[in-house]
Protein backbone atom coordinates (compact mmCIF):
# COMPACT_ATOMS: atom_id res chain seq x y z
CA UNK A 1 0.00 0.00 0.00
CA UNK A 2 1.26 3.44 -1.17
CA UNK A 3 2.47 4.88 2.56
CA UNK A 4 -0.08 7.82 3.18
CA UNK A 5 1.51 11.45 2.96
CA UNK A 6 0.17 14.45 4.80
CA UNK A 7 -1.37 17.05 2.31
CA UNK A 8 0.79 18.89 0.05
CA UNK A 9 2.20 22.32 1.31
CA UNK A 10 1.43 21.23 5.13
CA UNK A 11 4.16 19.61 7.85
CA UNK A 12 4.37 17.56 10.83
CA UNK A 13 6.29 19.22 13.24
CA UNK A 14 8.20 17.38 15.44
CA UNK A 15 11.95 17.20 16.75
CA UNK A 16 13.73 19.99 16.10
CA UNK A 17 10.89 22.02 13.55
CA UNK A 18 8.40 21.60 16.68
CA UNK A 19 11.51 22.95 19.21
CA UNK A 20 12.08 25.89 17.08
CA UNK A 21 8.34 26.91 16.20
CA UNK A 22 8.24 26.69 20.32
CA UNK A 23 11.05 28.40 20.39
CA UNK A 24 10.38 31.48 18.52
CA UNK A 25 6.94 31.77 19.69
CA UNK A 26 8.32 31.75 23.59
CA UNK A 27 10.60 34.45 22.51
CA UNK A 28 8.19 36.56 21.19
CA UNK A 29 5.52 36.32 24.03
CA UNK A 30 8.10 36.98 26.46
CA UNK A 31 9.53 40.39 24.66
CA UNK A 32 6.32 41.17 23.58
CA UNK A 33 4.06 40.99 26.44
CA UNK A 34 6.89 43.55 28.06
CA UNK A 35 6.23 46.32 25.66
CA UNK A 36 2.03 45.87 26.89
CA UNK A 37 0.65 43.75 24.32
CA UNK A 38 -1.57 41.25 25.55
CA UNK A 39 -2.38 37.50 23.18
CA UNK A 40 -5.35 37.29 21.16
CA UNK A 41 -6.63 34.20 19.68
CA UNK A 42 -9.09 34.27 16.78
CA UNK A 43 -10.83 31.06 15.09
CA UNK A 44 -9.31 29.79 12.08
CA UNK A 45 -12.45 29.74 10.06
CA UNK A 46 -13.79 33.26 9.12
CA UNK A 47 -16.64 34.27 6.87
CA UNK A 48 -15.07 34.87 3.57
CA UNK A 49 -16.38 38.16 3.66
CA UNK A 50 -13.51 38.83 6.13
CA UNK A 51 -10.82 38.98 3.68
CA UNK A 52 -12.67 40.15 1.14
CA UNK A 53 -13.93 42.80 2.41
CA UNK A 54 -10.39 44.00 4.17
CA UNK A 55 -7.53 42.81 1.97
CA UNK A 56 -9.09 43.90 -1.48
CA UNK A 57 -10.86 41.21 -4.04
CA UNK A 58 -7.91 42.31 -6.25
CA UNK A 59 -4.99 41.30 -3.63
CA UNK A 60 -2.85 37.95 -4.68
CA UNK A 61 -4.25 36.49 -1.20
CA UNK A 62 -7.84 36.77 -2.34
CA UNK A 63 -7.88 36.60 -6.15
CA UNK A 64 -6.40 33.03 -5.82
CA UNK A 65 -4.52 32.02 -2.58
CA UNK A 66 -7.33 31.35 0.08
CA UNK A 67 -8.99 27.88 0.53
CA UNK A 68 -12.92 28.67 1.03
CA UNK A 69 -15.49 26.16 1.14
CA UNK A 70 -19.38 26.35 1.66
CA UNK A 71 -21.66 25.59 4.52
CA UNK A 72 -25.23 23.66 3.91
CA UNK A 73 -26.71 26.96 4.65
CA UNK A 74 -24.50 28.83 2.02
CA UNK A 75 -22.10 30.29 4.12
CA UNK A 76 -19.11 31.03 2.32
CA UNK A 77 -16.41 30.31 5.17
CA UNK A 78 -12.46 30.64 4.26
CA UNK A 79 -9.39 29.42 6.30
CA UNK A 80 -7.72 32.16 7.58
CA UNK A 81 -4.92 33.16 4.98
CA UNK A 82 -3.12 35.84 7.75
CA UNK A 83 -4.22 36.85 10.90
CA UNK A 84 -4.82 40.96 11.16
CA UNK A 85 -8.38 40.44 9.34
CA UNK A 86 -9.43 38.42 12.17
CA UNK A 87 -8.04 40.88 14.49
CA UNK A 88 -10.27 43.84 12.97
CA UNK A 89 -13.31 41.47 12.78
CA UNK A 90 -12.64 40.35 16.49
CA UNK A 91 -12.24 44.24 17.57
CA UNK A 92 -15.58 45.14 15.87
CA UNK A 93 -17.81 41.78 16.68
CA UNK A 94 -16.36 42.12 20.53
CA UNK A 95 -17.13 45.89 20.89
CA UNK A 96 -13.11 46.90 21.75
CA UNK A 97 -13.12 50.18 21.26
CA UNK A 98 -14.04 51.37 24.71
CA UNK A 99 -10.80 49.69 25.60
CA UNK A 100 -7.97 51.98 22.85
CA UNK A 101 -5.66 51.88 22.09
CA UNK A 102 -5.41 48.50 22.44
CA UNK A 103 -1.94 46.62 21.99
CA UNK A 104 -2.71 42.95 20.92
CA UNK A 105 -0.35 39.92 20.15
CA UNK A 106 -1.61 36.43 18.29
CA UNK A 107 0.31 33.34 17.01
CA UNK A 108 -1.33 30.55 14.90
CA UNK A 109 -1.24 28.52 11.84
CA UNK A 110 -2.44 30.32 8.25
CA UNK A 111 -3.44 28.89 5.02
CA UNK A 112 -2.65 29.97 1.80
CA UNK A 113 -2.98 28.19 -1.61
CA UNK A 114 0.22 28.64 -3.18
CA UNK A 115 2.55 26.71 -5.05
CA UNK A 116 4.60 24.75 -2.36
CA UNK A 117 8.94 25.31 -1.89
CA UNK A 118 11.67 26.80 0.48
CA UNK A 119 9.93 28.86 2.58
CA UNK A 120 6.26 29.09 0.99
CA UNK A 121 3.65 26.62 2.61
CA UNK A 122 -0.04 25.81 2.54
CA UNK A 123 0.02 25.89 5.87
CA UNK A 124 2.47 27.89 7.79
CA UNK A 125 2.57 29.62 11.40
CA UNK A 126 2.81 33.60 11.87
CA UNK A 127 3.21 35.48 15.25
CA UNK A 128 1.85 39.16 14.69
CA UNK A 129 1.37 42.19 16.52
CA UNK A 130 -1.13 45.09 16.19
CA UNK A 131 -1.46 48.64 17.91
CA UNK A 132 -4.82 50.27 17.21
CA UNK A 133 -5.95 53.05 17.88
CA UNK A 134 -2.79 55.31 17.92
CA UNK A 135 -2.21 57.56 14.57
CA UNK A 136 1.27 58.69 15.42
CA UNK A 137 4.36 57.97 13.91
CA UNK A 138 5.41 56.73 17.45
CA UNK A 139 3.38 53.93 17.40
CA UNK A 140 5.50 52.98 13.96
CA UNK A 141 8.60 53.47 15.28
CA UNK A 142 7.71 51.06 18.38
CA UNK A 143 6.14 48.24 16.50
CA UNK A 144 9.27 48.47 14.23
CA UNK A 145 11.68 48.57 17.00
CA UNK A 146 9.95 45.34 18.85
CA UNK A 147 10.31 43.75 15.46
CA UNK A 148 14.08 44.70 15.37
CA UNK A 149 14.55 43.59 19.10
CA UNK A 150 12.45 40.31 18.70
CA UNK A 151 14.94 39.51 15.53
CA UNK A 152 18.46 39.83 17.44
CA UNK A 153 16.80 37.91 20.16
CA UNK A 154 16.24 35.02 18.01
CA UNK A 155 20.15 35.40 17.52
CA UNK A 156 19.70 36.85 13.63
CA UNK A 157 21.56 40.10 14.03
CA UNK A 158 23.64 39.67 11.14
CA UNK A 159 21.19 38.20 9.01
CA UNK A 160 18.50 40.52 7.89
CA UNK A 161 18.13 44.36 6.51
CA UNK A 162 14.91 45.96 7.42
CA UNK A 163 13.47 48.06 4.18
CA UNK A 164 10.74 50.95 4.53
CA UNK A 165 8.48 52.98 2.36
CA UNK A 166 5.58 55.56 3.08
CA UNK A 167 2.68 54.59 0.57
CA UNK A 168 0.96 58.09 2.13
CA UNK A 169 -2.26 58.80 3.03
CA UNK A 170 -5.16 58.00 0.69
CA UNK A 171 -5.45 61.43 -1.44
CA UNK A 172 -1.13 61.08 -1.90
CA UNK A 173 -2.08 57.33 -2.85
CA UNK A 174 -4.80 57.90 -5.37
CA UNK A 175 -2.77 60.82 -6.95
CA UNK A 176 0.32 58.49 -7.25
CA UNK A 177 -1.86 55.64 -8.60
CA UNK A 178 -3.31 57.59 -11.46
CA UNK A 179 0.23 58.16 -12.89
CA UNK A 180 1.42 55.31 -12.36
CA UNK A 181 -1.28 53.62 -14.37
CA UNK A 182 -1.05 56.11 -17.20
CA UNK A 183 2.54 55.31 -17.62
CA UNK A 184 1.93 51.74 -17.74
CA UNK A 185 -1.20 52.29 -20.27
CA UNK A 186 1.97 53.26 -22.55
CA UNK A 187 3.51 50.34 -22.13
CA UNK A 188 1.16 48.18 -21.87
CA UNK A 189 2.22 45.61 -24.68
CA UNK A 190 5.61 45.02 -23.13
CA UNK A 191 4.23 44.66 -19.68
CA UNK A 192 3.77 40.72 -18.39
CA UNK A 193 0.03 38.87 -18.13
CA UNK A 194 0.16 38.88 -14.27
CA UNK A 195 0.83 42.40 -14.77
CA UNK A 196 -1.38 43.30 -17.45
CA UNK A 197 -4.30 41.74 -14.89
CA UNK A 198 -3.05 43.92 -12.32
CA UNK A 199 -3.09 47.72 -14.04
CA UNK A 200 -6.68 48.09 -13.67
CA UNK A 201 -7.60 46.43 -9.83
CA UNK A 202 -3.84 46.88 -8.25
CA UNK A 203 -1.71 48.66 -10.18
CA UNK A 204 0.26 49.21 -7.45
CA UNK A 205 1.27 45.61 -7.07
CA UNK A 206 3.36 45.66 -10.43
CA UNK A 207 5.94 47.56 -8.95
CA UNK A 208 6.64 44.05 -7.20
CA UNK A 209 6.19 42.35 -10.25
CA UNK A 210 9.45 39.81 -10.75
CA UNK A 211 9.15 40.01 -14.42
CA UNK A 212 12.44 41.22 -16.13
CA UNK A 213 10.67 42.80 -18.74
CA UNK A 214 8.79 44.43 -16.22
CA UNK A 215 11.43 45.46 -13.86
CA UNK A 216 13.09 47.29 -17.06
CA UNK A 217 9.68 48.99 -17.35
CA UNK A 218 9.70 50.30 -14.01
CA UNK A 219 12.54 51.64 -13.83
CA UNK A 220 11.72 54.78 -15.18
CA UNK A 221 7.90 54.71 -13.97
CA UNK A 222 7.15 57.58 -11.47
CA UNK A 223 8.43 57.34 -7.97
CA UNK A 224 5.99 57.24 -4.91
CA UNK A 225 8.17 59.79 -3.06
CA UNK A 226 7.19 62.31 -5.34
CA UNK A 227 3.20 61.96 -4.76
CA UNK A 228 3.72 62.49 -1.09
CA UNK A 229 1.45 65.00 0.45
CA UNK A 230 2.99 67.41 2.75
CA UNK A 231 1.08 65.59 5.91
CA UNK A 232 2.26 61.81 4.59
CA UNK A 233 5.64 63.48 4.02
CA UNK A 234 6.10 64.97 7.50
CA UNK A 235 5.00 61.57 8.90
CA UNK A 236 7.83 59.27 6.98
CA UNK A 237 10.45 62.27 7.85
CA UNK A 238 9.54 61.59 11.61
CA UNK A 239 9.16 58.02 11.21
CA UNK A 240 13.06 58.45 10.13
CA UNK A 241 14.40 60.55 12.28
CA UNK A 242 12.41 58.19 15.04
CA UNK A 243 14.28 55.03 13.92
CA UNK A 244 17.86 56.99 13.50
CA UNK A 245 17.57 58.04 16.98
CA UNK A 246 17.62 54.42 18.04
CA UNK A 247 19.77 53.09 16.09
CA UNK A 248 17.53 50.61 14.03
CA UNK A 249 19.13 50.94 10.68
CA UNK A 250 16.86 50.97 7.79
CA UNK A 251 17.42 51.25 3.23
CA UNK A 252 14.28 52.42 1.72
CA UNK A 253 12.58 51.10 -1.25
CA UNK A 254 10.64 53.13 -3.30
CA UNK A 255 9.29 50.32 -4.57
CA UNK A 256 8.33 48.28 -1.26
CA UNK A 257 4.33 47.81 -1.27
CA UNK A 258 2.42 45.57 0.54
CA UNK A 259 -0.27 43.57 -1.92
CA UNK A 260 -3.40 44.46 0.18
CA UNK A 261 -5.71 47.28 0.28
CA UNK A 262 -5.72 48.16 3.29
CA UNK A 263 -2.07 49.66 4.01
CA UNK A 264 -1.17 53.46 4.36
CA UNK A 265 1.89 55.45 5.47
CA UNK A 266 4.42 53.17 6.73
CA UNK A 267 5.38 49.99 4.79
CA UNK A 268 8.33 47.67 5.77
CA UNK A 269 10.35 44.68 5.25
CA UNK A 270 12.67 42.67 7.11
CA UNK A 271 14.49 40.79 4.49
CA UNK A 272 17.00 37.86 4.58
CA UNK A 273 19.46 36.88 2.26
CA UNK A 274 20.29 33.61 3.57
CA UNK A 275 17.35 31.64 2.90
CA UNK A 276 16.68 31.56 -1.28
CA UNK A 277 14.42 33.63 -2.68
CA UNK A 278 11.10 33.35 -0.24
CA UNK A 279 13.47 35.90 2.13
CA UNK A 280 11.06 37.82 4.18
CA UNK A 281 10.97 37.22 7.63
CA UNK A 282 8.43 39.72 9.08
CA UNK A 283 6.40 42.72 7.12
CA UNK A 284 3.90 44.82 8.01
CA UNK A 285 2.47 48.67 8.08
CA UNK A 286 0.06 50.68 8.87
CA UNK A 287 -3.95 50.07 8.14
CA UNK A 288 -6.02 53.20 9.64
CA UNK A 289 -8.72 52.05 6.90
CA UNK A 290 -9.06 48.88 8.16
CA UNK A 291 -11.00 48.80 11.11
CA UNK A 292 -13.80 50.88 9.10
CA UNK A 293 -13.93 48.25 6.44
CA UNK A 294 -15.41 45.78 8.88
CA UNK A 295 -17.85 48.12 9.75
CA UNK A 296 -16.30 49.67 12.58
CA UNK A 297 -15.59 53.22 13.81
CA UNK A 298 -12.74 54.68 12.09
CA UNK A 299 -9.76 53.70 13.50
CA UNK A 300 -5.74 54.11 13.06
CA UNK A 301 -3.49 50.69 13.09
CA UNK A 302 -0.25 49.43 12.62
CA UNK A 303 1.40 46.09 12.78
CA UNK A 304 3.37 43.02 11.44
CA UNK A 305 3.45 39.36 11.26
CA UNK A 306 6.67 37.44 10.64
CA UNK A 307 6.61 33.70 9.50
CA UNK A 308 7.49 31.04 12.09
CA UNK A 309 9.30 29.15 9.06
CA UNK A 310 10.85 31.39 7.37
CA UNK A 311 12.76 32.21 10.76
CA UNK A 312 13.32 28.72 11.39
CA UNK A 313 15.66 28.45 8.47
CA UNK A 314 17.84 31.02 9.87
CA UNK A 315 17.84 29.06 13.07
CA UNK A 316 20.65 27.12 14.03
CA UNK A 317 20.29 23.97 16.21
CA UNK A 318 22.70 24.53 18.68
CA UNK A 319 20.85 27.41 20.25
CA UNK A 320 17.66 25.35 21.06
CA UNK A 321 20.20 24.65 24.14
CA UNK A 322 19.17 20.57 25.07
CA UNK A 323 19.62 20.62 28.86
CA UNK A 324 18.64 17.18 29.36
CA UNK A 325 20.58 14.96 31.92
CA UNK A 326 20.39 11.13 31.20
CA UNK A 327 20.45 8.65 34.43
CA UNK A 328 21.20 5.06 34.41
CA UNK A 329 21.98 2.45 36.88
CA UNK A 330 23.20 -0.74 36.94
CA UNK A 331 21.05 -3.30 38.39
CA UNK A 332 17.13 -2.79 39.18
CA UNK A 333 17.37 -2.27 42.87
CA UNK A 334 18.93 0.97 42.30
CA UNK A 335 15.72 2.29 40.39
CA UNK A 336 14.79 3.94 43.70
CA UNK A 337 17.91 5.81 43.94
CA UNK A 338 17.76 6.89 40.05
CA UNK A 339 14.03 8.49 40.80
CA UNK A 340 15.09 10.49 43.50
CA UNK A 341 17.94 11.89 42.11
CA UNK A 342 15.98 12.32 38.66
CA UNK A 343 13.42 14.07 41.23
CA UNK A 344 16.67 16.76 42.74
CA UNK A 345 17.61 17.20 38.96
CA UNK A 346 14.26 18.72 37.78
CA UNK A 347 12.90 20.27 41.27
CA UNK A 348 15.87 22.47 39.82
CA UNK A 349 14.17 22.76 36.04
CA UNK A 350 16.52 20.49 34.47
CA UNK A 351 15.24 18.17 32.46
CA UNK A 352 16.16 14.67 33.43
CA UNK A 353 15.55 11.28 31.07
CA UNK A 354 15.74 8.28 33.22
CA UNK A 355 16.84 5.53 30.90
CA UNK A 356 15.27 1.89 31.56
CA UNK A 357 16.46 -0.66 29.82
CA UNK A 358 19.70 -2.16 27.93
CA UNK A 359 23.16 -2.78 29.51
CA UNK A 360 25.55 0.65 29.87
CA UNK A 361 26.86 0.81 26.69
CA UNK A 362 23.18 0.49 24.91
CA UNK A 363 22.23 3.24 27.57
CA UNK A 364 24.83 5.70 26.62
CA UNK A 365 24.07 5.46 23.09
CA UNK A 366 20.79 6.24 23.85
CA UNK A 367 21.86 9.52 25.97
CA UNK A 368 23.67 10.43 23.18
CA UNK A 369 20.75 9.45 20.81
CA UNK A 370 18.37 12.30 22.85
CA UNK A 371 21.27 14.40 22.89
CA UNK A 372 21.94 14.94 27.04
CA UNK A 373 24.94 16.82 28.38
CA UNK A 374 25.59 14.14 30.46
CA UNK A 375 25.02 11.19 32.18
CA UNK A 376 24.86 9.89 35.57
CA UNK A 377 25.72 6.04 36.29
CA UNK A 378 23.86 4.93 39.42
CA UNK A 379 26.34 2.02 40.13
CA UNK A 380 26.52 -0.37 43.71
CA UNK A 381 29.99 0.41 43.85
CA UNK A 382 30.08 3.58 44.37
CA UNK A 383 26.76 3.81 46.13
CA UNK A 384 28.57 2.23 49.34
CA UNK A 385 30.53 5.11 49.55
CA UNK A 386 27.52 7.44 48.70
CA UNK A 387 29.23 8.39 45.29
CA UNK A 388 27.80 8.18 41.53
CA UNK A 389 29.93 8.83 38.18
CA UNK A 390 28.95 11.81 36.44
CA UNK A 391 29.88 11.73 32.94
CA UNK A 392 29.91 14.89 30.76
CA UNK A 393 28.62 13.33 27.29
CA UNK A 394 30.90 16.35 25.46
CA UNK A 395 34.00 14.86 25.52
CA UNK A 396 33.05 11.66 27.48
CA UNK A 397 35.12 12.61 30.55
CA UNK A 398 33.63 11.29 33.80
CA UNK A 399 34.48 11.21 37.42
CA UNK A 400 33.51 9.80 40.54
CA UNK A 401 31.41 12.76 42.67
CA UNK A 402 29.59 12.77 46.06
CA UNK A 403 25.75 12.56 46.17
CA UNK A 404 25.82 15.56 48.23
CA UNK A 405 28.07 17.72 45.34
CA UNK A 406 25.47 17.07 42.26
CA UNK A 407 24.11 19.98 41.58
CA UNK A 408 27.31 21.90 42.19
CA UNK A 409 28.57 19.48 39.83
CA UNK A 410 26.03 19.12 37.09
CA UNK A 411 26.08 23.14 37.31
CA UNK A 412 29.60 22.98 36.41
CA UNK A 413 28.92 21.61 32.79
CA UNK A 414 25.15 22.77 32.26
P1 LIG B 1 5.51 36.88 -0.07
O1 LIG B 1 5.83 38.11 -0.83
O2 LIG B 1 6.73 36.09 0.30
O3 LIG B 1 4.44 36.05 -0.70
P2 LIG B 1 3.54 38.09 1.57
O4 LIG B 1 3.65 39.53 1.28
O5 LIG B 1 2.49 37.28 0.92
O6 LIG B 1 4.95 37.37 1.33
P3 LIG B 1 2.63 38.57 4.26
O7 LIG B 1 1.22 38.41 3.92
O8 LIG B 1 3.16 39.92 4.52
O9 LIG B 1 3.52 37.85 3.14
O10 LIG B 1 2.98 37.62 5.49
C1 LIG B 1 3.97 37.93 6.47
C2 LIG B 1 5.02 36.87 6.53
O11 LIG B 1 4.46 35.57 6.59
C3 LIG B 1 5.92 36.80 5.32
O12 LIG B 1 6.92 37.76 5.40
C4 LIG B 1 6.47 35.40 5.42
O13 LIG B 1 7.55 35.33 6.35
C5 LIG B 1 5.31 34.63 5.94
N1 LIG B 1 4.59 33.96 4.84
C6 LIG B 1 3.69 34.47 3.97
N2 LIG B 1 3.23 33.54 3.13
C7 LIG B 1 3.85 32.38 3.47
C8 LIG B 1 3.79 31.03 2.99
N3 LIG B 1 2.98 30.68 2.01
N4 LIG B 1 4.57 30.10 3.60
C9 LIG B 1 5.39 30.43 4.61
N5 LIG B 1 5.48 31.67 5.12
C10 LIG B 1 4.74 32.64 4.56
MG1 LIG C 1 2.42 36.01 -0.71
Amino acid sequence: MKKIQPVRGTHDLFGDSYNKKFFIEKEASNLIGLYGYNEIETPILEYLDVFTNSLGVASDIVSKEMFTLTTSKGNQIALRPEGTAGVARAFVSNGLAQFLPLKLFYKGPMFRRERPQKGRLRQFHQIGIEYLGDNSFFADIEVISIANKFLHKLGLSEKFKLEINSLGDLESRESYTHDLKRFLKEKKKDLSNDSLMRLDKNPLRILDSKDKNDIKILSDAPVFSDYLNSPSKEFYTNLKLGLDDLGIEYIENPKLVRGLDYYCHTAFEFISNQIGSQGTILAGGRYDGLIQRMGGNSTSGVGWAAGIERLSLLIKTRILQNKTISIIFTSNKLLPKAFSLAEQLRSLDIKTDIIFSGNIKKQLKRANKVKSFAAIIVGEDELINNNIILKDLSDSSQKEIKIDNLIEEVKKIL
